[in-house]
């Protein structure tokens, strides 16, 4: 596409009509539109309301929606995308009756997972997350989320970094999360390899390979205290903060993270009555991971009727990761919001959306309105209930992106 052709394209108004719309804004249900229609201009979208509102004007193009619903594109806000290797072997060996422990003897676990990112090249690491991608984009994910975190040296954390940047389909969003766990070569020596995350964030913020910080603070993690340390260097940086926080224990950080302005606290399991308070008084994301909660076959509920009353922002990820949910689906964390942590088809819905752009701190998606991001799904489908009620089933018909269709 020459310059002349990507400057028409720019510009270019296009009606989308005979629509049912979803658009999550406003205060009525799904801030449902019956006989909607939208207007497209460039990558924006430049109208959206009722068809017998609809401006006068010249089109570029129309599209013939059908009576299809439209909802704002899908955002996965936690994954995990880029890696080597895959456990299913280590899953096979847990149902053969094998323990923890002697799966990590056997070099399972995490460590095999750094081994094999560690041991891969920058386009092999690609071509793995490139099709991971794939899978979710083929759902309507049309913005992503991913951290590192396997890498956990420079070099390899710099590499994976720019594995996500180098990725094609969707908007990503990169995560630094060197402190995820020890790497082998400091066994023993945490501290140092906290100040060792601090360093390498500054000169991978400077690559600009970084557009937020985030930290494991669990007994099997980082303590609070080294949690602070990689806040505070990221702090300095002028950089957002996120929270693996509460997923198999209270450390309070939660606390912590809403004292730094944490964009999400994640998994929260276990959060305390003064986590949720923490949270609705900073106005942080609670991004809830119920593929993680399924895979480890976990029993304590994460308190969203406590986050629901206290008017907590929630959103839904799929926390894809070769450990603890390897999953691919964000539709299918949609019914496992509705059916693990009782959220309704509309909560659910608005954390793949609206809520998951604010976990990542985008002002411009997650919703069906003037002048935002033109991001949007076309589905199959005759309410968007449908999209929490299937599972194992995709009605998307298309998705959007910028206001071009995606292949
Ligand atoms: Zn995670």
């Amino acid at each position: 596409v020459d310059a002349l052709e990507r400057k028409r394209m720019k510009s270019e108004r296009i009606r989308w009509r005979h629509a049912r719309l979803a658009t999550l804004s406003g205060d009525s249900p799904w801030g449902w539109i019956e006989n909607g229609e939208l207007i497209t201009e460039g990558e924006s979208l430049a109208w959206v309301g009722d068809a017998a509102q609809l401006p006068a004007g010249q089109f570029d193009a129309e599209h013939d929606l059908g009576g299809a619903v439209v909802t704002p594109g899908l955002i996965d806000c936690h994954t995990h995308l880029v890696y080597g290797g895959q456990r299913a072997r280590e899953f096979e060996l847990r149902l053969q009756g094998a323990s923890y422990e002697e799966i990590a003897r056997a070099g399972g676990g995490i460590r095999s997972t750094v081994t094999a990112t560690r041991e891969a090249g920058e386009d092999e690491l690609l071509a793995l997350a490139q099709r991971r991608l794939d899978a979710l984009r083929a759902e309507g994910v049309t913005t992503v989320e991913i951290k590192s975190g396997y890498g956990l040296s420079f070099e390899a954390e710099a590499r994976c970094l720019r594995v996500a940047r180098r990725l094609q389909g969707a908007d990503v969003r990169c995560t630094y999360l060197g402190a995820h766990a020890l790497p082998p070569e400091y066994q023993g020596r945490q501290d140092d390899y906290v100040e060792a995350v601090c360093d390498w964030m500054a000169v991978l913020h400077a690559e600009g390979l970084v557009d937020a910080v985030d930290a494991f603070c669990e007994g099997i993690g980082f303590t609070p205290a080294q949690t602070r340390r990689v806040f505070e260097a990221a702090q300095r940086l002028g950089l957002p903060i996120k929270l693996h926080a509460e997923q198999l224990s209270d450390q309070g950080g939660t606390e912590l993270a809403c004292a730094f302005q944490a964009l999400s606290c994640d998994h929260l399991e276990y959060l305390s009555p003064a986590g949720v308070q923490a949270l609705a008084a900073s106005g942080a994301v609670a991004t809830l991971l119920p593929g993680a909660y399924y895979f480890l076959r976990e029993t304590k509920l994460p308190p969203v009727a406590a986050l629901r009353e206290a008017g907590v922002p929630i959103a839904i990820s799929t926390d894809h990761n070769p450990g603890t949910s390897p999953t691919l689906s964000l539709l299918l964390m949609l019914n496992m919001a509705c059916t693990l942590f009782r959220l309704t088809p509309e909560e659910a819905l608005r954390g793949v959306t609206v809520n998951a752009a604010r976990a990542l701190g985008l002002a411009d998606r997650g919703q069906l309105r003037a002048g935002l991001r033109a991001d949007f799904c076309v589905w199959d489908i005759d309410h968007p209930n449908e999209l929490a009620y299937y599972f194992g089933r995709n009605p998307l018909r298309q998705a959007v992106r910028a206001g071009r269709i995606r292949a």
